[in-house]
């Protein structure tokens, strides 16, 4: 009896023996493609995912300059928008895939070149977003008081660099420039009652901040008319919906649409129709408001009379000229301003380059590429944002990334990049990081981060309570 429980423990012991050295063999001698990801946002994630089930040899290293992962998902996507977070599931099944890695903290361009990682790897993805902002190019836009949208939902979201925002919101009246979902992002957050967000992952201070906001109305302006607005219904009907608050539009504004609405394209027809709703039914218990003002672009922000900080906003107001969605706003000589204190500007996220041996479009703000390819550069590709600009969903940016991931499959198989040529991957980045003192986040130490902000979260009922610090999220993750 002794003698098979022997046996059978010796060979239990082979059998982890063998697929131990089978994983210890695996990745560094799959013989396979080597490609590498830069940014763990969406783009990076669904392009992984796909060249890991098209090509069962396939290796894909995931590189990300922060600690944490998931890009605008964790630190764009509303707090109070629980249900678009679960595309998380998908992408931590990703980089659990035996074949594909997470080395957080790396900030590619500066710990690493991309010449660096084209020697490393048989093909490289840019994948990084769009973390610039456009800027209004208006006087006084540098005052206390404004902030871009892009830093007011870091600062909301959790962003490290943006933890120290402090907006002042013991005024009466917030202005948001620009009318698209971001913007109203914004309006609703600022609005909601704070039940509505106890619960949510927003961060702590925000919420804080937000429990003693004077607010109570809010004016989101746009360049063109009613018919041009480019939120979607989803987040408009939340704006309509949003307790204790009333929609508060100039009837003016909508005078001649009755006549034009039923040509309309149909998902435009819908919102239309929920703004002239929003328009009749107005709610004059509210304590707050909020509303679209329409044909205005901002000309100048005014300052307090101490010039320490913003106190308004000079419109130039539009006319339209054409029709449907190329309406152009053409600024008459007519101006108006808006008594307000704090500014939020909302007209857009923007790409930067991040490595000069990268080709970059600075007008259109993305990385010149060919369904993917990186325009005179063999071997580098890129996805999201950094390849058609700053628009869309994740949804749009699913099918871009998957549609990068298509051109770089057939490469391989075309022999348009040479796989004859062994490359070492993530072993010789490793080298390099470590002569450069960087140490980086794997996924499994993520999860640590991640287990420590569930724990956070819980005595309050929020799903997690973010880090702020990336010294922090580092501690925890190497500990
Ligand atoms: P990102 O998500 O920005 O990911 C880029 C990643 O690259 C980041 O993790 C970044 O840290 C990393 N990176 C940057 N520079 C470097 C570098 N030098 N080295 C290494 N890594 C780097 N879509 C929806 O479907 N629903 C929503 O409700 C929604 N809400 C949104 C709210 C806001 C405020 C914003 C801005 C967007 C929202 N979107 C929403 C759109 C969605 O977030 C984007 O479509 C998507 O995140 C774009 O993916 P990406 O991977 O191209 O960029």
């Amino acid at each position: 009896m002794k003698m098979m429980i022997n046996s059978i423990q010796k060979s239990v012991i082979r059998i982890h023996t063998l697929s131990r050295a089978s994983v210890c063999r695996g990745l560094s001698s799959v013989s396979g493609p080597k490609v590498c990801v830069v940014g763990g946002g969406p783009a990076g994630f669904y392009t992984a995912q796909q060249l890991l089930k098209a090509r069962q040899d396939a290796v894909v290293d995931i590189y990300e300059r922060l600690p944490v992962p998931f890009g605008l998902v964790r630190f764009g996507v509303a707090p109070d928008h629980p249900e678009v977070k679960n595309v998380i599931n998908t992408f931590t099944q990703t980089a659990h895939h035996d074949r594909c890695s997470f080395h957080g903290n790396v900030n590619v361009g500066k710990d690493v070149s991309i010449e660096e990682l084209r020697q490393a790897y048989h093909a490289v993805v840019l994948s990084y977003g769009a973390e610039g902002n456009r800027s209004m190019g208006i006087l006084g836009e540098n005052l206390p008081g404004v902030f871009s949208a892009k830093d007011f939902v870091g600062w909301y979201n959790g962003i490290p660099a943006n933890k120290e925002l402090c907006p002042d919101l013991s005024c009466e009246t917030a202005v948001i420039l620009g009318q698209g979902n971001v913007a109203l992002d914004v309006a609703r957050i600022i609005l909601s009652p704070l039940d509505m967000l106890k619960k949510t992952d927003i961060t702590q201070h925000a919420l804080e901040a937000l429990a003693t906001s004077r607010i109570s109305r809010v004016l989101i302006i746009g360049r063109r008319g009613p018919l041009q607005i480019a939120c979607t219904i989803k987040e408009l009907r939340e704006m309509v919906n949003l307790p204790n608050t009333r929609a508060d539009m100039l009837l003016s504004d909508f005078e001649d649409i009755g006549e034009t609405l039923k040509d309309l394209p149909r998902p435009r027809k819908r919102l239309t129709e929920l703004l002239i709703k929003a328009l009749n039914e107005r709610n004059d218990k509210a304590e707050k408001s909020w509303s679209f003002r329409f044909c205005r672009s901002p000309v100048e922000v005014l300052a307090a009379s101490d010039g320490k900080r913003a106190a308004g906003i000079r419109l130039a107001v539009n006319k339209l000229e054409g029709s449907g969605e190329s309406v152009r706003a053409v600024p008459t000589d007519k101006l108006e301003d808006v008594n307000c204190g704090i500014i939020i500007s909302s007209i857009g996220y923007k790409s930067i380059p991040i490595d000069p041996a990268v080709p970059f479009d600075h007008r259109r703000a993305v990385v010149p590429n060919d369904t993917g390819r990186v325009q005179d550069v063999s071997g580098l590709y890129c996805s999201g944002w950094v390849k058609r600009g700053p628009t869309g969903v994740i949804a749009t940016t699913m099918n871009d990334s998957f549609d990068t991931a298509r051109v770089l499959l057939q490469d391989m198989d075309t022999g348009k990049l040479d796989l004859s040529i062994k490359k070492p991957g993530a072993q010789a980045i490793a080298a390099l990081l470590q002569t450069r003192g960087v140490r980086t986040v794997s996924f499994t130490q993520w999860e640590k981060i991640n287990a420590e902000e569930e724990r956070r979260g819980k005595p309050h009922g929020k799903p997690r309570e973010k880090l702020l610090d990336v010294e922090d999220m580092l501690k925890i993750a190497w500990s």
